[in-house]
């Protein structure tokens, strides 16, 4: 597993140009994420389910003069192939090409054993962590192998990568996130720029966290504005060839 340089300190403009789809962009770590590549330059599709929230995201970026982003609300819960290939219909129109994706929207889920576990939390949470992720792909891939700097980032989670009891389906989606990343990389690797990474954010102060842990004191984990040197490092060009790799970011 890899750490990213974490004290990498991009230029001020090195997203300028791109456009990226982050998912989950109205809250925690994504909307943190869409800010700082705004700030960088980037155009950002802002993903999600709650509009309000989009909406502040929006405005936060908006009235700090960067690149005016655009909001598309959608619930991964219910979002299928034919909305994901509506999706890029409408980003190819936009903008012809497609530079980014962060896979960053995830539910918790419950936390139980496997022996109890609600099966229609798993089947949602399956859906919103992997499904979700597998369909805008898919749609969305033609319209990376134009960019000259394609990137995309699946976010994990240490549950994904070693196993910890009752951490049920989120636990299985982060490893099966894992898996499609790296069945990606693969299959990218001689034909294609584009280059596909997994993400541990680590311990982050968000709403997830506090729900995961809600005894914690939220001073004592890190901000998402944190691991966004890591972040930014896998969507500027200086990680261009880098595929197939796991990244902490803290
Ligand atoms: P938050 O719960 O704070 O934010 C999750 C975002 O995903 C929200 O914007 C939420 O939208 C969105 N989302 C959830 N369900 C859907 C859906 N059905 N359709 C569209 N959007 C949806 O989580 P974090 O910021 O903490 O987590 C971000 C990523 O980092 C996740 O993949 C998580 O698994 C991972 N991670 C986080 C860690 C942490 O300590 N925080 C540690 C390890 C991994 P809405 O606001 O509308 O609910």
């Amino acid at each position: 597993m890899i750490k990213a340089p974490l004290d990498y300190a991009p230029k001020a403009d090195a997203l300028k140009g791109l456009t990226i789809l982050i998912t989950g962009a109205g809250d925690g770590i994504g909307r943190v994420a869409a800010y700082t590549f705004a700030k960088h330059g980037a155009t950002v599709i802002l993903l999600g389910r709650t509009e309000e929230k989009l909406e502040i995201t929006y405005d936060e970026i908006v009235k700090n003069g960067f690149p005016e982003p655009v909001i598309v609300k959608l619930d991964l819960a219910t979002l299928d192939d034919t909305q994901a290939n509506e999706l890029a219909a409408m980003i190819e129109s936009e903008f012809g090409t497609l530079d980014g994706i962060l896979h960053n929207a995830s539910l918790l889920g419950r936390r139980s054993p496997i022996e109890n576990f609600p099966p229609e939390t798993w089947t949602k949470v399956m859906q919103v962590n992997l499904n979700a992720a597998f369909f805008l792909t898919r749609a969305l891939l033609p319209l990376m192998h134009t960019s000259k700097n394609p990137s995309i980032v699946f976010t994990s989670s240490s549950v994904g990568r070693k196993a910890r009891a009752h951490w049920g389906v989120y636990g299985v989606s982060k490893f099966a996130t894992e898996g499609l990343a790296m069945t990606l990389a693969d299959e990218l690797e001689e034909v294609s720029r584009v280059r596909v990474n997994t993400l541990n954010p680590g311990a982050t102060r968000t709403q997830m966290r506090s729900a995961a842990y809600p005894a914690e004191n939220p001073a004592d984990v890190a901000s998402p504005h944190d691991l966004m040197p890591t972040y930014l490092y896998l969507f500027d060009e200086v990680s261009l060839g880098v595929s197939g790799q796991q990244f902490n970011a803290q």
